[in-house]
Order: structure tokens, then C-alpha cells, then sequence
């Protein structure tokens, strides 16, 4: 173990977002990689989103997509506790020292006169900044509006006409105007610290070397320097990945069943396509290859090809990603994730149930599919007209009453037999190819295509397989 320090840092607001996701595993791919530690951190100081459970689901989440952490709320570590909620002490110390300091002040203005500050700055066409009534007030004043109890936050005085330019390893030399960041609250009414001083806090007593997050704390990132540059901290190395888009080139979309890992889950997609769709979502190998493991990410990953510019996220590849990790990972591991959309009693015969989704995830893209594909093995499923009209014609007939009398007569756990039984009713009957096989498979399992004969005769059996023929001739 070295320095290299990273931390996922998310508000617990419900579930996983994509983006959120793309940030936990860049962070767990270069301390994988570096073989440094990688933190897992709640910010909880936001009470009005608290949502409840919501800390324990993102790590469950973030575990069952195999990514770990090697400290966190759960197993601890030096630097714990790990939920914000539980450091409150140590942030209202920070913010006395920077009060103490002349750094921050309080203000005491009430939500209305900043409404209604914000309407006139708007009406004057000016930038919405917090004017800084509170900073001239006297010793005092604040003291006498404390000693009264007033409601009040503390703000962080920003410099004034300063430039504050860093390196960020991906985007290179970023040059921001002070004068674009308001005073940060740092401390809100309700006693409470905003993100932005918990995370510097955090960030430096848990000794992060690389703060890697999404872009849109870019524009953050002066209030941040400046706070270390005011504790007299080092800063930390600065990474901001790129944003996620839909493919319209919008930003991504914020309704929940797009963008919610766990609807994903829910949705059939299976962790290793998620993985490495998402690794793909701002960063890719010098020879664009498309297909990673986890470990073989870890391996590969570098911040010098995560790209500057937006990043689309594409369903419809996503989806194709899926059905070809359906068809590469083992049988047996498919099989039992696409266990919960069976009924249990369909997954009891172990080799009649492997045989089923080894057909079904040849042709599959979701996990569900699989079972929507072998419900045609488990019931006799209706033809649509198309294949109706197609099994009713006299050559369809003749090779379904040939090789039901041919079936009656062998044993079909036998593949050699079955498939000389059905080269004999191809030379009996005369019907081969296409017209041969698809009445067959229509009679059998109602779809056009499937799983070779013996295998389809072997998961339906022998006496169900000859009543379903039955029925077209
Ligand atoms: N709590 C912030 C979020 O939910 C973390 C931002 C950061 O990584 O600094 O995005």
C-alpha cells in the first residue's frame, strides 16, 4: 500500500445513478491499479434528502457490482466514522478556526431578503451573488444577534479579484475567476455543514491524494482550493470526468428507471456488461477494444484516456453488450441468475433446466428473456397467424405425421438416433431444409427457430413433444 488515496463520496438520495456508478468504479479501477486505498464516504449533511435505508442500499449496490472498498461506514477504518452525520464536531471546529481567522463570517440573512436580493439582481440583469450585507456588520452586532438567537449561517469569504488556476489530470490547466463563486455557506441554519466544507474536512484528515468526480463539481473546485489554501492544507490531485449523455448529446436524463443501477438489475442486465459499459462511458484502451473484465480494467485504466469531452450513454449497445455476456459467461452462472424468473418447479429437473436457458441465451439479450423464451418448452404457446397458415400446409403435415410415427418408436435421449431418424423422413418425405424443420419447431415449441432436434425433445420429453405434433396433422 502507498499514499494513492481515493474515495467515492455519494449523497445517499435513494439508489445508484449511472454516473455515480462511472465515478465509484474510475475511483476503484486507479486504486486498484496504484494499489492504494480506496475509501467509501456517505454525505449525509443534506437533511431535507435524507432518505432512509438509502446508505445501506448504494452499498449493497456497489457490492454486488464487485465494487469494494477498503474502508467505509460499514467495515471501518482509521480515518472512521465514515458518514458525515457523524463528524459534525469536527466541521463546526473548522468553521470557528476560519471565523476565528476573519476567513468566514456570519450572515444572518433571512431566506426572503435573499430571494429577494437574488429578484433584483436578476431584474438589474446582474450575476446572482450573495452581496455581503452581513460581512461589515460589527463585532457587536453578530454578538448581540447570537446572544438573541438569530438564525444565521456561516459563509466563506471568498478573495476578491483572483484567478484560481489548477491542474486537473484530465482537463489540464483550469483557469477560474474568484469572482464567479459566491461566499459559500459552509455552515447552514440548521447547524449543519454544506458539502463543500465537510468534503475538504474529510478530504484532508482522510488524507485523499485524488479527489475524482464528475464534472459537474468543476466550477466547484475554487471554493475547494481556496478552503486548503485557508487551512493551510495541501490540496489534493483534481480529476473531473467527463458528462454522461443521452444521445441526443442532452445531459442525462434524470428520471429514476433510466438511470437507476438497481433498475438495471431489476431489468435483467447482468454486472459484468454493466461494468463494461460503464468503464467504456469516458474512457477507452489505446486500441479501442471493446470487451474488459473487471480485473482486466484494472489492469488497463489510466486517467490519460479518460476524454475531456461528454460521454454517450447508448442503451441499445448496452443491451447488445448484455446478450453477448449472456452467451460468454458459464451456463451454470447464467442459469442461476435467471433463476428468479422461473417458477421454482421449473428449475427442478438441474439437466432439463440447463439444457432450456443454453437454448433460450443463444437468443436472448435481458436475463428475463430467458424465461420468456423457455416458457415455450414449459406450455404449448399459441402461433401467431404467419406460423399458423405455415404449419397448416399439406408438406407441414406430412413431416409432422411422419416423425411423430418415427419418435413413437425411439429413444430420445439418444442424439445419434434421432438425428439418423430424422435424415430417414427427410429422404421419406421428400421435404428438407427450411420447410422441413420449421413446421417442426412451430408444432414443438411455437417459434421458428430454436435449439437442435435432440435438444428440443430431450427438454420438452417424449410424450408431451408427440401430443404437441399431434395437433397440426
Ligand atoms: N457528495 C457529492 C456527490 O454526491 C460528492 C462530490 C465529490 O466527489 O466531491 O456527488
Amino acid at each position: 500500500m502507498n499514499n494513492i488515496r481515493v474515495r467515492f463520496a455519494p449523497s445517499p438520495t435513494g439508489y445508484l445513478h449511472i454516473g455515480g456508478m462511472r465515478t465509484a468504479l474510475y475511483n476503484y479501477l486507479f486504486a486498484r491499479k496504484m494499489d492504494g486505498a480506496c475509501i467509501l464516504r456517505i454525505e449525509d449533511t443534506d437533511q431535507n434528502r435524507e432518505v432512509e435505508g438509502a446508505a445501506e442500499n448504494l452499498v449493497k449496490v456497489l457490492h454486488e457490482l464487485g465494487i469494494d472498498f477498503s474502508e467505509s461506514p460499514i467495515i471501518g477504518g482509521k480515518h472512521a466514522p465514515y458518514t458525515q452525520s457523524e463528524r459534525l464536531e469536527l466541521y463546526t471546529e473548522h468553521a470557528q478556526r476560519l471565523l476565528n481567522e476573519n476567513k468566514a463570517y456570519h450572515c444572518f440573512c433571512s431566506p426572503e431578503t435573499l430571494d429577494q436580493m437574488r429578484d433584483e439582481q436578476q431584474a438589474k440583469g446582474e450575476a446572482m451573488k450573495y452581496d455581503r450585507r452581513c460581512m461589515s456588520l460589527s463585532k457587536e452586532d453578530v454578538q448581540s444577534k447570537l446572544d438573541a438567537g438569530t438564525e444565521h449561517v456561516i459563509r466563506l469569504r471568498m478573495p476578491d479579484d483572483r484567478k484560481f488556476v489548477f491542474e486537473d489530470i484530465v482537463r489540464g490547466e483550469v483557469e477560474i475567476d474568484a469572482d464567479q463563486s459566491d461566499d459559500q455557506v459552509l455552515i447552514k441554519s440548521d447547524g449543519f455543514p454544506t458539502y463543500h466544507l465537510a468534503a475538504v474536512v474529510d478530504d484532508h484528515y482522510m488524507e485523499i491524494s485524488h479527489v475524482i468526480r464528475g464534472d459537474e463539481w468543476l466550477s466547484s473546485t475554487p471554493k475547494h482550493v481556496w478552503l486548503y489554501e485557508c487551512f493551510g492544507w495541501e490540496a489534493p490531485k483534481w480529476v473531473h470526468l467527463p458528462l454522461i449523455l443521452n444521445t441526443d448529446r442532452s445531459k442525462l436524463s434524470k428520471r429514476m428507471n433510466d438511470v437507476a443501477v438497481e433498475s438495471y438489475f431489476e431489468r435483467g442486465f447482468l454486472k459484468e456488461a454493466l461494468i463494461n459499459f460503464v468503464a467504456l462511458l469516458g474512457w477507452h484502451a489505446a486500441d479501442d477494444r471493446e470487451f474488459y473484465s473487471m480485473d482486466e480494467l484494472c489492469e488497463a485504466f489510466s486517467f490519460e484516456r479518460v476524454s475531456k469531452s461528454g460521454a454517450v450513454f447508448d442503451q441499445t449497445k448496452l443491451i447488445w453488450m448484455n446478450g453477448q455476456y449472456m452467451r460468454s459467461l458459464p451456463l451454470e452462472e447464467i442459469a442461476e441468475r435467471a433463476k428468479r424468473w422461473f417458477n421454482e418447479e421449473d428449475t427442478k429437473d438441474e439437466s432439463r433446466y440447463l439444457k432450456m436457458v443454453e437454448a433460450a441465451r443463444q437468443r436472448c439479450s435481458l436475463l428475463p428473456e430467458i424465461a420468456e423464451y423457455a416458457a415455450n418448452f414449459l406450455s404449448r404457446t399459441p402461433l401467431d397467424e404467419e406460423n399458423q397458415e405455415m404449419i397448416s400446409s399439406e408438406d407441414a403435415k406430412k413431416v409432422l405425421e411422419d416423425m411423430h410415427n418415427r419418435i413413437v418408436d425411439i429413444d430420445i435421449s439418444d442424439a445419434d438416433s434421432i438425428n439418423q431418424m430424422t435424415k430417414d423422413s427427410i429422404a421419406a418425405t421428400g421435404i428438407k431444409g427450411r420447410h422441413f424443420y420449421t413446421p417442426l419447431r412451430l408444432a414443438l415449441i411455437s417459434q421458428p427457430q430454436g435449439p437442435d432436434l435432440p435438444t428440443t425433445l430431450q427438454i420438452i420429453g417424449k410424450d408431451e413433444a408427440l401430443a404437441r405434433m399431434k395437433r397440426y396433422f
